[in-house]
């Protein structure tokens, strides 16, 4: 039986759609996106993030494990499904009997995959990994040669693309994307003659702030979520397409309490009231996915208004001062990630107190909490 929550993560599917649209309108005609939907769809849910991708016309879509293209191949996902980190090499029929796309950077996962094709009596389409700069999955640029040779040289594979990662798309002042796409489009040269495939490397950074990196395909994640890779977006950049955030994550307020001036709140008594205030309990804890790092830093929104969060965040709760806002009563909705009123609290505001970023928030906030869908 499906038993409701306190606390309720509400996904926008309409704000996911369009940001898909926006994106692929920046990539440009003849540019496809995949879609990231990892991690759970970045905490969105990953078959209702890729549902609301392929109706805004996405067909290409890419995982970390096998483990989740398989179970989206299940859930009834068609289109391309790339497996990003590699797959055990027993496997290596899943990949055939889902049809998946795989992406390798070890000549045994190439040898499993030719076995199972010649034993199947098919021909795979493999995208090969390369390390410029990342440090990171992949083969080193001078390694590639020879190992698109010996690829090529086994029974039932076509090397149907190669691809790399940025280090640091997301800091526009940093050199060392220009230098990375550098080597990986030096090696797409050299390596013309050795494939007839397509080449692909940039992230959400890129795709919004390098388009020169652009190549065959994009890979887009957190942009697809409605955030920005870098935390501090140049203001009146008019390139930037207007991503819209699609989760929120809200509460209520389990009780109201008056503490008099000098009374310790939460465990180990950080936070000792300085004058008679009045506090409210939030069924949110460190269990949900809000951070044990955010006690005495955070804030939520009640009735539009920011409280703090006072002391330590316990396992399933937290206390918030709610002294200044009028006529809080218990059950009143709390936003800890999202719009109330005149109030926002965005991931990134979540990050920032966490010295983390946005897909860290999404994630834990996502994947630890019972999810809602809007249109
Ligand atoms: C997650 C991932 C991306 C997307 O990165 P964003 O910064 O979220 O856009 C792209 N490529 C690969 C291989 C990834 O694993």
């Amino acid at each position: 039986m499906y038993t409701k929550s306190f606390n309720s993560i509400k996904i926008n599917c309409t704000a996911l759609q369009q940001n898909y649209t926006q994106l692929q309108k920046k990539a440009g005609a003849g540019v496809p996106v995949m879609a990231m939907v990892k991690a759970d769809g970045y905490g969105h849910g990953m078959v209702m993030a890729a549902r609301a991708f392929d109706r805004g016309g996405c067909r290409t879509f890419g995982v970390a494990e096998l483990r989740e293209a398989v179970l989206l191949r299940q859930a009834g996902m068609r289109g391309d499904i790339y497996v990003t980190i590699g797959f055990a090499e027993e496997d290596a029929g899943l990949i055939f009997q889902y049809q998946l796309t795989p992406v390798i950077y070890s000549y045994a996962a190439a040898q499993a995959l030719s076995s199972t094709a010649v034993a199947l009596g098919q021909e795979i389409g493999v995208h090969v990994k390369i390390d410029s700069g990342m440090s990171r999955l992949g083969l080193f640029p001078a390694e590639m040669p020879m190992f698109l040779d010996a690829v090529s040289c086994l029974p039932g594979m076509k090397i149907a693309g190669i691809m790399s990662h940025f280090p640091e798309s997301d800091n526009p002042a940093s050199g060392s994307t220009t230098h990375n796409f550098q080597l990986f489009a030096d090696a797409c040269r050299e390596l013309k003659n050795r494939f007839n495939g397509i080449c692909h490397i940039a992230n959400s950074g890129a795709v919004l702030k390098f388009p020169a990196t652009y190549c065959d395909m994009v890979r887009c994640g957190i942009a697809l979520y409605g955030y920005h890779p870098a935390v501090r977006v140049t203001p009146g950049d008019g390139q930037a397409p207007d991503l819209l955030p699609a989760m929120s994550f809200t509460s209520r307020i389990l009780q109201i309490k008056t503490l008099p001036a000098g009374t310790g709140v939460s465990y180990g008594h950080t936070f000792l009231t300085h004058k008679q205030t009045r506090i409210a309990v939030v069924p949110v804890g460190y269990e949900d996915g809000y951070s044990r790092i955010l006690s005495n830093r955070g804030h939520v929104l009640v009735h539009g208004y920011p409280a703090p969060i006072l002391g330590r965040i316990c396992m399933n709760m937290c206390m918030i001062d709610v002294n200044d806002i009028e006529g809080v009563l218990t059950g009143d909705e709390v936003v800890l990630l999202g719009r109330q009123g005149p109030g926002n609290i965005t991931a990134d505001d979540i990050a920032e107190k966490m010295g983390s970023i946005s897909y860290e928030v999404l994630c834990l906030l996502g994947n630890n909490n019972q999810r809602e869908y809007i249109e």
